[in-house]
């Protein structure tokens, strides 16, 4: 923690010398020392800002550095031979350290962007860059709103971070209501980082989350998309529901998640989820996208899957929720992937019975889609308690049969993330190899492939 701060002067900026905080040069990356040094050498002002700061200040390890400084994006682009602008307008420089490691540089950003106010049809005016004043204030928290002159080791304050940093308390910058209602993806992040640095919002920034939460359906997509997978991995995604929940926010954002009784539930898996991203577990997105939504589709499906075999679950979530997904922006593999995970728990739920189980049970484990679907069956059961031989027989199966298909390296184990699944499932045979417990019933005719189906079915 930040050791002296207990002398304030009102006036900004604040200007704390290295031995009275405790971040220093030696837990910042060197390579990023090497970019902070390298603009400074080119003749201009240079600071880490933003959540690293942060971060460092309360001895965490940041996710990654942010840099802004006075020098335009090509000054920046002249002084590195591996470094491209980017953004709307050419406005950032991505400076790269390796192949895929770089530091975003930002050029100080006047108070009031002059292409936001342009898209909001008022009169434009002609700088977007600024000075470091101006980009401090145009920041969304005071705790964001720090930065470190590496040349010194100072940490500058503009705007009280310190003294909230001390006090756990995330405040925003200016008026709450007016900059959650020009931004309101603010008030997610509100939530996200009081969960994450375990803070409290300020009585005006929690009074005005809550009046402004409903403007969150104006918000872009995208966005809110990303700001959902920032959540899901942050470690601390239980803590942001319940506080979104808390701000009135979940209702208007994620209407279907709204009714209180997912909630505990919900909250159970979630807390799994942050356990496995504080061992440093990295899931994957199908995973982390189905603990949120799986009492929706449990409730649609039946957990027991009723007497539908899960390729027909598959489908039913695929349409029962299809606009959902849209609206959430997620692409349409990923969407496979997500009804695929959840459609299978009923197989996983109970395993055995019927006369082509054995079959059956090769075919399913040695599927694509198999290990994203036990990943999330072990969170699943780790958080209900439930289940927990079929998990035990599951593992068996796989690791025998995984000895099996070690000596055959074609056949995949798992779906990556960002391709399509090597061996892909087909829809249109998936019930021929399915268990038919009870009947026996008459083939039914083969199906035509539906069209909206490209290569995410559900096959066994
Ligand atoms: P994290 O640890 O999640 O990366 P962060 O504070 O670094 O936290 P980023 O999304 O990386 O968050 O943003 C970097 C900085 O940019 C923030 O610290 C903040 O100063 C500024 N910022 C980001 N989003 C906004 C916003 N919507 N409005 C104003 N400032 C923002
Ligand atoms: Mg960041």
């Amino acid at each position: 923690m930040i050791s002296v701060l207990s002398i304030f002067r009102k006036q900004y900026p604040i200007v704390l010398p290295a031995e009275r905080h405790v971040m220093s040069r030696g837990s910042i990356d060197p390579e990023v020392l090497e970019i902070l040094a390298r603009i400074r050498r080119g003749g201009y002002k240079a600071y880490l800002v933003g959540g690293c700061v942060r971060d460092l200040l309360l001895g965490k390890k940041p996710k990654d550095f942010d840099i802004a400084t006075e020098a335009r994006p090509r000054q920046v682009k002249q002084l590195f031979r591996r470094c491209y602008l980017i953004g709307r307008r050419f406005r950032l420089a991505h400076v790269y350290m390796s192949r895929d490691r770089f530091v975003e540089v930002a050029t100080f950003r006047a108070a009031v962007d002059p292409q936001e106010v342009q898209d909001a049809g008022r009169y434009a005016a002609n700088n977007v860059f600024g000075s470091i004043e101006e980009d401090a204030q145009r920041r969304d928290f005071t705790v964001n709103s720090l930065y470190f002159n590496s040349a010194d080791s100072t940490v500058i304050d503009y705007t009280g971070g310190l003294r909230d940093l001390e006090k756990k308390l995330l405040r925003s910058i200016g008026d709450p209501e007016t900059r959650f209602a020009d931004d309101p993806v603010r008030i997610i992040r509100a939530a996200r980082f009081c969960a994450q640095l375990d803070f409290q919002p300020s009585g005006a920034d929690l009074k005005a989350a809550k009046s402004c939460a409903p403007l969150i359906r104006e918000a872009n997509d995208q966005r809110l998309r990303e700001e959902l997978f920032k959540i899901l991995r942050c470690g601390a995604s239980e803590g942001t529901i319940r506080n979104l929940i808390r701000f009135g926010l979940l209702g208007e954002w994620l209407p279907e998640l709204a009714p209180k009784r997912y909630h505990e539930a919900l909250f159970a898996r979630l807390a799994v989820v942050d356990r496995r991203r504080a061992k440093g577990e990295d899931l994957p997105v199908c995973v982390l996208v189905t603990a949120l939504l799986y009492d929706l589709f449990a409730e649609a499906t039946g957990t027991d899957g009723g007497r539908q075999s899960f390729q027909e679950a598959f489908m039913l979530l695929k349409e029962r929720f299809g606009e959902m997904a849209a609206k959430m922006r997620l692409p349409r593999q990923e969407w496979d992937n997500i009804c695929n995970t959840a459609a299978r728990q009923m197989i996983l739920m109970r395993p055995g019975g019927g006369k082509n189980w054995k079959r059956f049970e090769k075919k399913f484990a040695g599927n694509a889609y198999f290990s994203q679907a036990m990943l999330f069956f072990e969170i699943l059961v780790e958080a209900t308690g439930e289940h927990a031989e079929q998990l035990a027989y599951w593992r068996r199966f796989a690791h025998t049969q995984g000895e099996a298909v070690d000596s055959k390296p074609a056949r995949p184990e798992a779906v990556r993330r960002d391709r399509e699944p090597v061996v892909k499932p087909r829809a249109d045979s998936a019930d021929e190899d399915a268990p038919k417990p009870k009947r026996r019933r008459p083939r039914r005719p083969r199906k035509k492939r539906p069209q909206e189906q490209p290569s995410g079915g559900a096959s066994a």
